[in-house]
């Protein structure tokens, strides 16, 4: 499973792995690579096809827009001392103080909801982790067919604009795909981890700007994340984060530096957030409901489950007629089970997670996790995301555009799936035909 743990090398249970895939597509000739520099950074850049412009931009459009996700960091850090570059910018730009992930809080739909500027429900991306109805087994959304609905990158793409993609985690590489001009290949440097280091993310990064200056960048950041993810002990747990935190900030603070002393500052926004931040939970309280659900007759066997951290998303697999029976009795075994917060249907409105996200939805109060189905070895690991108490997130503008307004805080309540409309209005390329689903914040 890959809803809480960094995540495996080629998510779980089929095919090729994403950097395979992305090596497949080089090969096929439908993207080349250009390695740079001593590091041996490799970057591949589209050939024609969709994402050949078909407008040019305007000779002299000098904007360019840089997303930085400071993936599971909370809104509280910016105030610990560890980050001076991020308060920096967080202060002396517009902020959005009441700015929120959304469900379910994981990585993936998230970012997606980023790139999209839509909710689950029409971008087909709920969770990282779902169970797929077709394959008969859980599996991880690292699909670049996975996102069902156009990208900003692709709508930029469409209007003479170059883009790029310097995206840390394998599935974040795979489910964003080859929408990009140009996209950063993690695989000749990484092993094979699921994650780069924000070091090599921010190289590429910065290698990316200099050579091919997209006038979109998107990059993940994933350190942040990963050390609130692995570590065991409380001590240890705020000692590496802190030293993660300390490390993406003078990595953030040196690519701003890089934008002012090449005079492209002026010309930018920088939109700086996380996609969720991060709980953690002692391993006595950690919730299972596969065992549960198999012990009640009417459900055994028929229930299969796709744990996100903080979320578990349950799937009826028996017969229609006895759905409706069987959704009750999930939710109210759920309910009953210590460490549970809520158990709303999937096809509750506020939720729009799509038919991908099952049948039930059950979150965790804050300082519990969820191992499905394996009570222990599914998941491990005290920090996690995916539940409410996992929402508020940091949500900023910065840049040297004169549209940032400077200083300001927004009352608004600012979500990752603002990113996008937010993106489209500042190059001025339009919405789609059915709309965004978030709202411009410029
Ligand atoms: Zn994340």
């Amino acid at each position: 499973m890959c809803g809480s743990l960094p995540c495996s090398p080629s998510g779980s249970g089929h095919g090729e792995s994403p950097f395979a895939a992305g090596l497949a597509e080089i090969r096929a000739g439908r993207r080349t690579l250009l390695k740079v520099g001593g590091a041996g950074l490799a970057f591949s850049t589209a050939v024609g096809g969709a994402a050949e412009a078909s407008a040019a931009v305007p000779a002299g459009n000098r904007k360019r827009a840089y997303v930085l996700v400071v993936d599971g960091c909370s809104p509280g850090e910016i105030d610990g001392g560890q980050t001076p570059n991020l308060k920096a910018l967080r202060d002396g730009g517009f902020h959005f103080p009441r700015a929120s992930s959304m469900p379910v809080m994981e990585t993936i739909p998230n970012h997606v909801m980023m790139m999209t500027g839509m909710r689950p429900d029409r971008t087909g991306v709920p969770s990282n982790s779902i169970y797929d109805r077709g394959l008969g087994e859980v599996r991880t959304m690292d699909r670049a067919r996975d996102i069902k609905v156009d990208t900003v990158i692709q709508r930029l793409n469409r209007n003479g604009y170059k883009t790029g993609t310097v995206l840390s985690k394998e599935y974040l590489y795979g489910v964003f795909g080859a929408r990009a001009t140009h996209r950063w290949e993690p695989a000749p440097i990484v092993p094979i981890s699921g994650h780069a280091p924000d070091e090599f993310t921010m190289q590429a990064a910065t290698s990316m700007l200099q050579e091919f200056d997209p006038h979109l960048m998107f990059v993940n950041l994933g350190d942040i994340d990963r050390y609130g993810h692995t570590d065991f002990t409380g001590s240890s747990v705020q000692f590496s984060r802190r030293a993660a935190l300390q490390k993406t900030d003078g990595l953030v603070g040196d690519f701003i530096e890089l934008l002012k002393s090449t005079g492209r500052w002026r010309h930018s926004i920088v939109i700086v957030l996380a996609d969720h931040s991060m709980d953690w939970s002692r391993s006595d309280r950690v919730i299972s409901l596969q065992s549960s659900m198999d012990a009640d007759p009417l459900l055994a066997g028929k229930v299969q489950i796709a744990a996100n951290g903080g979320a578990d998303l349950l799937y009826w697999t028996g017969s229609a007629g006895t759905k409706e029976r069987a959704i009750k009795r999930m939710r109210s075994i759920a309910l009953a089970t210590p460490g549970v917060l809520s158990a709303p249907r999937r096809t509750d409105d506020w939720l729009r997670l799509g038919p991908n996200a099952g049948d039930v939805v059950v979150f965790c109060q804050a300082g519990w996790r969820f191992s499905d189905p394996d009570p222990v070895a599914d998941n491990p690991i005290p920090g996690n995301h995916g539940h409410p108490a996992t929402r508020p997130i940091p949500f900023f503008i910065s840049g040297g555009h004169p549209r940032v307004p400077r200083r300001k805080a927004s009352s608004a309540h600012a979500r990752t799936v603002d990113v996008a409309p937010t993106l489209a209005s500042f190059f001025g390329v339009g919405k789609p035909k059915k709309g965004w689903d978030g709202f411009a914040r410029l």
